[in-house]
C-alpha cells in the first residue's frame, strides 16, 4: 500500500527496530522503578497488550537496582530512560537493561554523552537519541527563535555527531513534540537527514479521547508515509491503554498482524433492539487483551446488523428479544438476549481452536438463518422502514403547532 522507508536495523534484545522489522509497540511504566514488583506486573500487562518494548526511568540508584532485578524476569526488552545524570546511564547499563534512551536536551556535556556512547558501544547495546520539543538545549532554542522543526533535528543530529567520533552507530532516533503539525515536519525532515530508524510519537498528548486523537493523526500520518520504525502514545492514562492504542493503530494499518479481538459494533440508531454500547462494552471486557486473533461485531438489530458486519469472523445482532449470531455472515444459532455476550466468547474460542469453517459446520445453519428471517420480518413488520417513526412525529408536529 505504501513503501517503508529503508533503515538501519537495531536490535534491542531480541526484538529488531528498523530495518525492514515489523513496527513495534513501545510503552512506558509509571511505577517507581525501585518498586520492583509492582513495575514487573505493569510490564506483564504491557506486554498482554500487545507492547514489544517498555520503557522505565532510571532517575536515581535505587532505580538502578531495580532494573537489575527487572530485566531478568522481564517478558519484554527493556530501555532505560535517562535525563540529566549520564551516570544513571552507565549504572542502567550495569543493571543489563536493553537500550537506552536519552535526552540531549538535558545531558549536554560532550564528556558525558561519549563516555554513554563509547560503554554502549562496548556491551552492543542501542541508545535512542529522545528530543523533546518541552526540553529542547535552550542555545538552539535560542539560535532557531524558538521550538521548530529545524531545531529539534539539529539537537538530534549534533547528538549524533558525537556518537560518530566513537564510533557508536546503534542509533534510533525521535523528535517529539505536543504540537501535532510541528512533530510531522520534524520527523518528514529527519527522515531527509538520516537512514536511523525512527521512533514516533506526539510527547504530552494529553488523556483520552484528546490524546488519543493528537497522536494518531501524527503517528499514523506519518506511517502513510512510509516514516517510523517503532510508535508510542504518550496518554495521561493507563500504560495499557497506550500499549492497546499502539497496537490498533498498527493492525488497522496493515502493519501488524492482528493479535486481539478487533471489536466492532455499529453506532447504534434508531433500530437498535438492545443497549449496543452496553453490550459491546460488555463483550470488550469480556476478551480483554486475550489472544484471539479475530474481528468480532456487536450490531444493535438482526435487520441490517449481519449484512453490515458479513466481512467479521463472528458476529451477534439483536432481534425481538433474541441474539443471532452469525460466522462469516452465515447464520448459525439463536440465543436468548441476555446470553449475548457468552455465546460471542464461546464461539469466538471454538473458532480460535478449529476455525470458521468447522464452526459453521457444527451450526444448523438453515435454522438459524429461519429465525433470523422471522425476527427481522417481525421487526419490519412492528416497526416499518422508519424505526424512528419520522412521518408519524412530523404529523403530530403540525398538529401541535396548527
Ligand atoms: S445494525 Fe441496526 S441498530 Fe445498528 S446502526 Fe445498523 S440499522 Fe441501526
Amino acid at each position: 500500500m505504501f513503501e517503508r522507508r529503508a533503515t538501519r536495523q537495531i536490535h534491542l534484545g531480541t526484538v529488531a527496530v528498523g530495518g525492514g522489522a515489523p513496527i513495534t509497540v513501545q510503552s512506558m511504566t509509571t511505577t517507581k522503578t525501585a518498586d520492583v514488583e509492582g513495575t514487573l506486573q505493569q510490564i506483564y500487562a504491557l506486554a498482554a497488550a500487545g507492547c514489544d518494548i517498555v520503557r522505565c526511568t532510571c532517575n536515581e540508584p535505587e532505580a538502578a537496582e531495580g532494573l537489575a532485578r527487572i530485566v531478568p524476569r522481564s517478558p519484554l526488552p527493556i530501555v532505560a530512560d535517562i535525563h540529566h545524570q549520564y551516570k544513571m546511564a552507565l549504572a542502567a547499563m550495569e543493571a543489563g537493561v536493553h537500550g537506552l534512551r536519552l535526552n540531549p536536551g538535558n545531558i549536554r556535556r560532550p564528556e558525558h554523552i561519549k563516555a554513554v556512547a563509547s560503554e554502549a558501544r562496548d556491551r552492543g547495546l542501542p541508545i535512542r537519541i529522545g528530543v523533546n520539543g518541552g526540553s529542547l538545549d535552550p542555545a538552539l532554542y535560542d539560535k532557531h527563535g524558538g521550538l521548530t522543526a529545524a531545531a529539534m533535528v539539529e539537537s538530534a543530529m549534533q547528538e549524533m555527531a558525537y556518537f560518530d567520533e566513537v564510533g557508536f552507530e546503534a542509533v534510533k532516533i525521535s523528535v517529539k513534540a505536543s504540537n501535532v503539525p510541528l512533530m510531522v515536519e520534524a520527523y518528514r525532515m529527519l527522515a531527509d537527514a538520516t537512514d536511523a530508524p525512527l521512533h514516533l510519537g506526539v510527547t504530552e498528548a494529553g488523556p483520552p479521547p484528546a490524546g488519543l486523537v493528537k497522536s494518531t493523526a501524527g503517528i499514523a500520518t506519518l506511517l502513510l508515509e512510509g516514516i517510523g520504525d517503532t510508535i508510542r502514545y504518550s496518554l495521561t492514562a493507563d500504560p495499557v491503554e497506550e500499549a492497546r492504542a499502539g497496537r490498533q493503530l498498527l493492525e488497522a494499518l496493515g502493519l501488524r498482524e492482528r493479535k486481539n479481538v478487533d471489536l466492532i459494533a455499529c453506532p447504534s440508531c434508531g433500530r437498535a433492539e438492545i443497549d449496543v454500547i452496553d453490550v459491546a462494552n460488555r463483550a470488550q471486557a469480556a476478551f480483554a487483551d486475550r489472544e484471539i486473533p479475530l474481528q468480532i461485531a456487536v450490531m444493535g438489530c438482526v435487520v441490517n446488523g449481519p449484512g453490515e458486519a458479513r466481512e467479521a469472523d463472528l458476529g451477534i445482532a439483536a432481534g425481538n428479544k433474541r441474539g443471532h449470531l452469525f460466522v462469516k455472515g452465515r447464520n448459525v444459532a439463536v440465543v436468548p438476549e441476555d446470553e449475548m455476550v457468552e455465546a460471542l466468547v464461546e464461539w469466538a474460542d471454538f473458532i480460535c481452536e478449529n476455525g470458521t469453517d468447522a464452526a459453521i459446520a457444527r451450526a444448523d445453519t438453515a435454522r438459524a438463518e429461519r429465525e433470523a428471517q422471522r425476527d427481522r420480518a417481525k421487526l419490519l413488520d412492528d416497526r416499518g422502514d422508519d424505526a424512528n417513526n419520522s412521518e408519524q412525529r412530523i404529523v403530530e408536529i403540525r398538529r401541535t403547532i396548527s
